[in-house]
């Protein structure tokens, strides 16, 4: 019988496990055999130990009609993005982006031209994250396009951030604004459907620069890192913001072993995308709590920092963090609380 096909007997569904479950089940048993693989799987890149500084690895693939398509997003712009989300897992360690290496499959109805403008994208994510372009893959494949993009940055030993660190009383700060990539993306599905229905029909994105930028070209959180240098802090603990605020704050509650609460009213949302999503009827902190792709930066601050960060309008304060006991929770403008569930965006469940 093939493991591929389910006959109902002893096998398994994928979506019963979902994303997450699925990593937590094929890698639950693995052992780190070497004394520089200082943290395998678990955050948002692998830390290995090469003397002086700490070594930063971490892995995004992104796949045609799944992660991104084609009809509205722009090969360049794609480039860029598959270059961005990766650098965006070294910022969440609190480290630099040195290399990235490329794997490409893609089937044959894509061109020259076409990867030609896939590459431009990347080159430019490069040249402006200051990576180095070092080697990857290409092949073929039977549908489609794959990006996977493997990243290489360094952090030094004293600055390393894990998921792990946040402690009691903590701050919970965000970076940015929520919800607006979710939104963008909202926005060109709307307009792919009015185009297929009547394709005479320009589409109309005027106003939206914004949020379309946000799911079209996001940027990874380089200045944040910078910043929080200049400010001379060092998160007790980081993650980047890609499945959303609610995905991303039960994750550093369950490495941290604590419990966060997030206050609704605290969530940074821009104007923009808080206009475009009452013409979409949507609840804007929604969109923030489990829309994604937004590459904000979540982390976890003694409160002695609490003046330096309240004085600059890159960092939001939305929670903080209690005692694991009490749960990870979400309270609502009236007051009311209510315990936050990962309502984050999963590929694999959608
Ligand atoms: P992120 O969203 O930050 O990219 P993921 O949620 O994709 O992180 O992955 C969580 C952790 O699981 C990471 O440490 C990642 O390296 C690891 N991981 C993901 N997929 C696999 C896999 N197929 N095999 C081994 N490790 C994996
Ligand atoms: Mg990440």
């Amino acid at each position: 019988m093939s493991l591929l096909e389910d006959k109902g007997v002893n096998t398994t569904p994928i979506s019963k496990l979902g994303e997450f479950g699925l990593i937590d089940h094929l890698t639950k048993n693995i052992e780190i055999k070497n004394t520089s693989s200082v943290k395998g799987i678990g955050d948002d890149a692998a830390v290995i130990d090469m003397g002086e500084r700490y070594q930063l690895v971490s892995t995004d693939l992104l796949v045609e009609g799944v992660h991104f398509d084609l009809s509205y997003m722009p090969l360049k712009h794609l480039g860029y993005k598959s270059v961005a989300v990766n650098v965006s897992d070294i910022c969440a360690m609190n480290g630099a982006a040195k290399q990235i290496t490329v794997g490409l499959a893609m089937s044959n109805r894509f061109t020259v031209e076409a990867l030609d403008e896939l590459y431009e994208g990347i080159k430019l994510a490069c040249a402006h994250y200051g990576v180095d372009l070092v080697g990857g893959d290409t092949t073929s494949s039977t549908a489609g396009l794959m990006i996977s993009v493997t990243v290489l940055g360094e952090v030094e030993k004293e600055s390393i951030v894990y998921r792990s660190g946040a402690k009691v009383n903590d701050l919970v700060v965000c970076t940015g604004d929520l919800g607006a990539a979710y939104l963008g993306l909202q926005l060109l599905n709307r307009e792919k459907e009015m185009f297929k229905e009547n394709p005479t029909m320009q589409p109309d994105l005027t106003g939206n620069d914004y949020v379309l930028r946000r799911q079209l070209k996001p940027e990874a959180g380089v200045k944040y890192i910078d910043i929080l240098k200049e400010l001379e802090i060092v998160p007790t603990s980081m993650i980047d913001i890609s499945d959303g605020l609610s995905s991303e704050v039960l994750h550093l509650a369950k490495s941290s072993n604590v419990g966060i609460t997030i206050h609704e009213d605290k969530i940074p949302v821009d104007y923009t995308a808080m206009n475009l999503a009452n013409e979409f009827n949507m609840n804007p902190i929604f969109c923030a709590l489990s829309g994604g792709e937004d590459y904000e930066l979540l982390f976890t601050v003694s409160q002695a920092h609490y003046d330096k960060l309240k004085k600059d309008a890159d960092f939001t304060i939305v929670g903080y963090v209690t005692d694991a006991s009490e749960g990870n929770n979400f309270i609502a403008n009236d007051g009311s609380s209510h315990p936050l569930t990962a309502q984050g965006w999963d590929a694999m469940k959608k």
